[in-house]
């Protein structure tokens, strides 16, 4: 049998770690015995010193260790890594050869036991994030698995994201695995086609965990014949082209220009007609939207994270709430707003309130007829609470 270096725990942080958290912290070791490399493998025993997890092993980030398996008969080698990636595609066979090519998530980090790691299928193309070290170092291997378990092109990486420098690690782009990728991937959503820019898009190139919502505003423009529909924040103009190919006039509004002109493009791919797209500030727009006394039967509120972390909660909630609150002023009598949130730290129940707290200043009477969240390619483990992120509420408005 292999020996590894040992982390001990200290026997009030063992809980979680019992319960199958993924994360040690610092804080939470005791004691380490040995010298690992960064990102091997490293074994994770209670303070009485009995086996707990293996996971992979990183010094310079506050989170030391992240556990992978918690059966000391298990070891982690590159069978185990093949392995857990078909387990995860497996999981989604019935969003793969729809026929048309589609967008869905193939590996969600945490939440399918692969802490790290992400990656989205668009069409042929993988794209994969490394957000941590002991993903970065395997990263070659991963690429090659997953070409083997889906039929794609290639694989290209984007790990430009900040989260990385928690890591000690660089931010990095390129290809991984056979071809570049496509300026633009066509995938379809629900009927409608995306054009997605996996170069330089946000995340992977788009936001797949809005795929149902996207198709669920289609279906209620559909159903309560809404004429006219506002989307705030619509960086590619997604929910507006469901809106729109329902019959839908739609006003697009979002600060990135460059999203602005791939949502032009996105409509007339859907042979819609590009108009109503509207650069500049959302919350700019919408007082200005309130002067002017507009009103929309539908509105989609679907913000960037405003809570990085737990510290900036208090600030985020009122952004939340000054935005809701304008949109809900905005909104005809029985018209719908769907709102959304992305930050975690903005847990469900807080969100609800914030709305609550929207609704009672803004004079109308809102009711909750659904209560909303990511797709099912984007699971949430049961033992990593953390992956629920979004949420989202649709308000009936009088
Ligand atoms: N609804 C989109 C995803 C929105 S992500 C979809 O389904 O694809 C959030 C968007 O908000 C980004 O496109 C970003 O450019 C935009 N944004 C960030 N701050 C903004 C602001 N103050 N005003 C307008 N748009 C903003």
């Amino acid at each position: 049998m292999t020996t590894f270096p040992i982390i001990t725990l200290s026997a009030e942080r063992e809980k979680p770690i019992r319960n199958r958290h993924p994360w040690v912290f610092s804080g939470g070791i005791k004691k380490l015995d040995g010298t690992p490399e960064p990102g091997s493998i490293v074994e994770v025993r209670g303070a009485d010193g009995r086996f707990l997890a293996r996971g992979y092993y990183n010094a310079q980030s506050q989170i030391q260790a992240r556990l992978l398996s918690w059966d000391e008969d298990e070891q982690i080698n590159e069978a185990w890594w093949r392995l857990r990636l078909a387990k995860a595609v497996s999981a989604r066979t019935h969003f793969l050869d729809r026929g048309a090519p589609s967008g869905v998530r193939l590996i969600n980090a945490e939440n399918d036991f692969l802490p790290g790691l992400i990656v989205d299928k668009y069409g042929d193309t993988l794209v994969l994030q490394a957000l941590t070290l002991g993903i970065d170092q395997r990263k070659h291997m991963i690429a090659e698995a997953l070409a083997g378990l889906v039929k794609v092109k290639g694989v290209y990486e984007r790990s430009d994201v900040d989260v990385r420098r928690l890591e000690g690690l660089e931010q990095t782009t390129g290809v991984l695995w056979g071809e570049e990728p496509p300026k633009h991937i066509a995938i379809t959503e629900h009927g409608v086609t995306l054009l997605v820019d996996v170069r330089t898009g946000h995340k992977t190139g788009t936001y797949l965990d809005q795929a149902d919502n996207r198709a669920l505003v289609g279906a209620w423009v559909a159903r309560t014949q809404a004429k006219r529909v506002l989307n705030v924040f619509s960086y590619t103009g997604g929910f507006g082209v469901h809106a729109g190919k329902n019959g839908a006039q739609t006003v697009n509004i979002d600060s990135s220009a460059e999203a602005l002109d791939l949502a032009e493009e996105t409509y007339r791919a859907n042979g819609l007609r590009a108009s109503g797209m509207v650069e500049g500030d959302a919350f700019a727009f919408l007082r200005a939207e309130i002067e002017d006394k507009s009103t929309y039967d539908l509105i989609v509120l679907d913000p960037p994270k405003f809570a990085q972390n737990k510290q900036h909660v208090e600030r985020a909630a009122r952004g939340y709430k000054d935005i809701n609150l304008h949109a809900l002023r905005l909104v005809n009598s029985g018209g719908y707003l769907f709102t959304y949130s992305c930050s975690g730290a903005v847990d469900a129940d807080l969100f609800q309130k914030i709305v609550f707290g929207a609704i009672a200043d803004s004079g109308r009477t809102g009711q909750i007829v659904r209560w909303l969240s990511a797709g099912e390619d984007h699971p949430v483990a049961l033992t990593f609470p953390e992956g629920a992120y979004l949420k989202g509420l649709v308000v009936r408005v009088e």
